[in-house]
């Protein structure tokens, strides 16, 4: 019910004020600029930890906008200022710079009428545009604005990166909500956050010859063991809670008697006990596969032993769903002619605000991209202007705007 009413809200508000409603037509007629823009991002490699090439590209292009005070940190997270009434609330808006794939690969992107073909080009260079976009929008109206907009764009997003960007950000600066433009699904709204762990186990063993030495504990049976209890374990499906052995690799050559095996293993939730009790689980059973390879060898050369280390930790978010920055976002969607719906949780940036109390969405940026991390990864670039609009006008909805009160509130 509430969806309608807001809905109301941000067509109400380019009636009220046409200057809004002239920036919100704006953003289709400078689209194609932004694009390209787009492009120009994704064809800098910019593989997670090694992203400052593609933030200062980005940064110049953020100033160009007319945001201010724009800088980028060490990491190269980069932020900027919109700044309304100094009274109001603070909303952050991002997009992550890091992608998936590593600095080999080719990034040129291949456009197909209205498809553009490249890694990257959706995730997460479809959320910079839309978040330059919109920026471009929010600085031309920032006189009545009701509060500021920090906005930007932040690294570490992807696997190992462990949302260490957002976490960053959100050390050093205060903020009552968060945005996060990613993903390629138009109309999708994100308002919940998947919790993950990751862990990297190396197996070490004394070898041997597979005949002569037979006996000894082999690295490989202990993985194996490891992931065969692992993947008998019985996981609800509501709510949702996964495992995947995703990596299993040892051993040189049949006739020798594994004496390393290097396993990644990946545990998601929506909940954060099934997630911690997934956890626990995995722990012990690699720790248990360990010991019953050792019982039933020979340890004369040695016992297996193995190191268990965890790559990701990434805590589940949930919030009220009524929370006003969801609201917001439901508002400022409908306003731009999408239909939004309210997704299943995922993993994205928004997760570490929400599990620390400050109110999150992740919003898509317009358009839609299939076969993100793959080099088939592709952006249709059909009615992308969308993206931006709604950000456009979900930051307005939020912070407020002339006499229209802010739906966020200021702490
Ligand atoms: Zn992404």
């Amino acid at each position: 019910m509430s969806e309608i009413l807001v809905n109301d809200d941000a067509t109400g508000l380019m009636d009220e004020y046409p200057e809004i409603a002239g920036e919100f037509a704006a953003i289709e007629t400078v689209e194609p600029h932004f694009i390209d823009q787009q492009i120009r991002l994704t064809e800098i490699s910019s593989p997670t930890f090694a992203e400052h090439e593609r933030s200062a590209a980005f940064l110049a292009m953020l100033t160009d906008v007319g945001v201010t005070n724009a800088v980028a940190d060490e990491q190269g997270n980069v932020l900027g200022e919109i700044r309304g009434d100094e009274a109001g609330p603070k909303l952050l808006i991002t997009a992550h710079l890091d992608t998936v794939f590593d600095a080999d690969t080719d990034v040129t992107v291949r456009p197909d009428g209205a498809v553009l073909r490249g890694p990257g080009i959706c995730d997460d260079d479809r959320g910079l545009a839309a978040v330059l976009a919109a920026a471009r929008a929010l600085v031309s109206v920032r006189d009545r604005l009701g509060g500021t907009v920090l906005i930007g764009a932040n690294v570490g997003e992807e696997g190992k990166g462990d949302l260490a960007g957002i976490a960053a950000i959100m050390d050093t600066h205060e903020f009552d909500a968060f945005i996060t433009v990613d993903g390629g699904t138009p109309d999708r709204l994100v308002t919940r956050g998947t919790g993950c762990i990751s862990y990297v186990v190396e197996f070490v063993g004394p070898g041997g010859h597979a005949f002569g030495d037979f006996g000894r504990p082999s690295a490989i049976h202990a993985a194996a063991r490891a992931t065969s209890g692992i993947i008998d374990l019985d996981v609800p499906e509501d709510p949702k809670t996964v495992f995947n052995v995703g990596v299993l690799r040892g051993g040189v050559t049949e006739t020798a008697i594994g004496f390393s095996c290097h396993m990644e293993i990946d545990l998601r939730s929506t909940d954060r006990a099934e997630l911690d009790d997934l956890d626990a689980q995995v722990r012990q059973i690699t720790a248990a596969a360990v010991d019953t390879e050792n019982e039933r060898s020979d340890l004369s050369a040695g016992a297996v032993t193995f190191e268990m280390t965890q790559t990701v930790a990434i805590p589940t978010g949930s919030q009220d769903q009524g929370a006003p920055i969801v609201r917001a976002a439901l508002a400022g969607m409908a306003g731009a002619g999408m239909n939004p719906t309210v997704g299943n949780p995922s993993t994205t940036d928004a997760n570490i605000p929400m599990s620390r109390g400050v109110q999150a969405v992740c919003m898509p940026g317009g358009g839609i991209g299939q076969n993100m991390h793959s080099l088939e990864e592709w952006f249709d670039t059909t009615d992308s202007f969308r993206g931006p609009q709604a950000i456009f006008l979900t930051a307005l909805l939020a912070v407020g705007y002339g006499d229209r009160q802010p739906l966020l509130q200021h702490n």
